[in-house]
């Protein structure tokens, strides 16, 4: 099965998290999600986005967010990239509750949510600065599925 890939570059300003989730959201349909796989998606993506706009960048609406997302049958897998001042313990900063920012009251749950939203997230540290967010999600879309169950699962058409 041939893999399908979208690039998206965006400079790191609020105003285009909504614009990213959204565009990979939409990229996404081909594969056949549900209308709460979507949401998975966006939620996943908006949290690591947001992430760049307020770590990475430190809120200076400079740098890019660079967002790969691959297509392979009903395997996704979304990589969000920057160049930003990195993550000294990775580990500590995907403990729940753990945050740089509690003056800005954040609550320390966006890698938590990725990871209850997606199967997988990996944080990789880039050789050139900052890192990168591997979100993957394997949609439940078995052709079986789909016919028994169309009445009962709605599918973003969007
Ligand atoms: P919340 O997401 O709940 O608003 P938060 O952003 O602090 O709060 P997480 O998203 O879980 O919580 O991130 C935890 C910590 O990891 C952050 O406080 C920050 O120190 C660090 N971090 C996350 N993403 C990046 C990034 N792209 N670059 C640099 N540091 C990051
Ligand atoms: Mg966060």
């Amino acid at each position: 099965m041939k893999e399908n890939k979208m690039i998206l570059t965006i400079d790191a300003m609020p105003i285009n998290e909504s614009f990213a989730r959204s565009t990979v959201a939409s990229f996404c349909v081909q594969a056949g999600p549900t209308l709460e796989e979507i949401s998975d998606i966006k939620t996943a993506v908006s949290e690591a986005v947001t992430n760049c706009i307020v770590h990475a960048y430190q809120k200076k609406n400079e740098g890019k967010i660079k967002i790969i997302t691959k297509i392979k049958g009903s395997e996704i897998e979304i990589e969000i990239i920057d160049s930003g001042i990195g993550i000294e313990d990775i580990a500590k900063a995907r403990e729940p509750f753990f945050t740089t920012l509690p003056e800005d009251e954040r609550s320390g749950m966006g890698f938590t949510v990725m990871e209850s939203f997606m199967d997988s997230v990996n944080v990789i540290k880039n050789g050139s600065g900052g890192i990168t967010v591997k979100l993957k999600k394997k949609l439940d879309n078995s052709p079986l599925q789909m016919g028994v169950c169309d009445n009962v699962i709605q599918r973003a058409n969007f």
